[in-house]
């Protein structure tokens, strides 16, 4: 299928973007990395009046250290972030999610960015965020705000980005001592996307896990923290009695989607079973 027909900017400038997504109101598109938006286009399920291409705004694409922490701009691509050695270093986390995203194709050309402001609940990145505390920043004509992951994601392909709004980067806080990360996933086919996936930070002293942060995704409208296993665990000597209880809190804390790839029982055992490796590699990663 064709798009159906459209205007197209390709400013250089943050201020230019702003001022055309402005003029446009609801019905100018950020064009990012453009692989979701295009085959959106081209199936006619989006049909904007104007695409404001961002390839060519200067600034952007930046990972950078920084007082705040570590801070990815929105256009920095996802495989530029799987071979950042600042991010292997500063977020471990999101260096071992990125080569579950899609193909390397697709990583060459999907954007930070993108995979935020679209919010799949089945995507990596969001879940990474949401376990690291991390902040997406916004910029729209006449301010710039930051906003916790936590409180971005508001439901499938719904965040909190307002009319003319435009995300400008994400900023990971830094690593405090003895915290370690593990991302895990599901899928049927590598690169697909994730049946269930686990972004794991934990801090953990011994066998036993002294605070953990679990965000899963695939198993909810948005990326969500699993608030109830995190406290079954903490605090706790790890054994498969506590193991299992955590499991079992799980449940109440995932809302799995019925659809074609995977029941919601199916999602929640997948879970489950993801929930045991990295829980069990933090203890063991301190004592082998
Ligand atoms: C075959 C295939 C498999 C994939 N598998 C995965 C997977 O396993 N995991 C995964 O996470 N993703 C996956 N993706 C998605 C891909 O990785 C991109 O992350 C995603 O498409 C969005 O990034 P993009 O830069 O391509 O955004 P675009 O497609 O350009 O834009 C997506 C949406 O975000 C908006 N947007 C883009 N940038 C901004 C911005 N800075 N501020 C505000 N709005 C913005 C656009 O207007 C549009 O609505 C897959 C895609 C394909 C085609």
């Amino acid at each position: 299928m064709k798009p159906a027909p459209f205007a197209y900017h390709r400013p250089t400038s943050l201020a230019e973007t702003l001022a055309l997504l402005e003029r446009y109101g609801g019905d100018g598109r950020i064009l990012a990395g453009g692989q979701s938006l295009v085959p959106a286009l081209n199936m006619r399920l989006a049909t904007p009046a104007a695409l404001i291409d961002i390839n060519r705004v200067s600034g952007l694409d930046g990972i950078s250290l920084q007082p705040k922490g570590l801070v990815i701009g929105a256009m920095a691509r996802h495989d530029a972030v799987e071979h950042s050695s600042l991010v292997a270093r500063h977020a471990p986390l999101i260096a071992q999610a990125m080569p579950h995203v899609g193909h390397r194709a697709i990583r060459i050309r999907g954007t930070v960015g993108g995979s935020v402001a679209l919010a799949d609940p089945a995507a990596e990145l969001p879940a990474c965020l949401l376990a690291l505390d991390a902040v997406i920043r916004i910029a729209s004509p006449r301010t710039e705000r930051e906003m916790a992951a936590g409180d971005f994601f508001r439901g499938v392909y719904t965040t909190a980005l307002a009319q003319g709004e435009i995300v400008t980067a994400v900023i990971v806080p830094p690593i405090r001592l003895g915290w370690r990360s593990r991302f895990v996933e599901l899928a049927r086919r590598h690169g697909d996307f994730a049946l269930v996936g686990l972004a794991a930070h934990c801090r953990a002293e011994g066998d036993v896990i002294r605070e953990a942060r679990l965000a899963f995704c695939g198993v909810a409208s948005t990326p969500v923290r699993a608030l109830r296993a995190e406290l079954a665990l903490s605090g706790r000597l790890l054994s498969a009695d506590v193991l299992s209880q955590a499991g079992r809190a799980l449940d109440a804390d995932l809302d799995p989607p019925e659809d074609v790839h995977g029941s919601p029982a199916l999602r929640r055992h997948l879970a489950r079973v993801l929930l045991a490796g990295p829980v069990a590699a933090f203890t063991s990663e301190v004592n082998p």
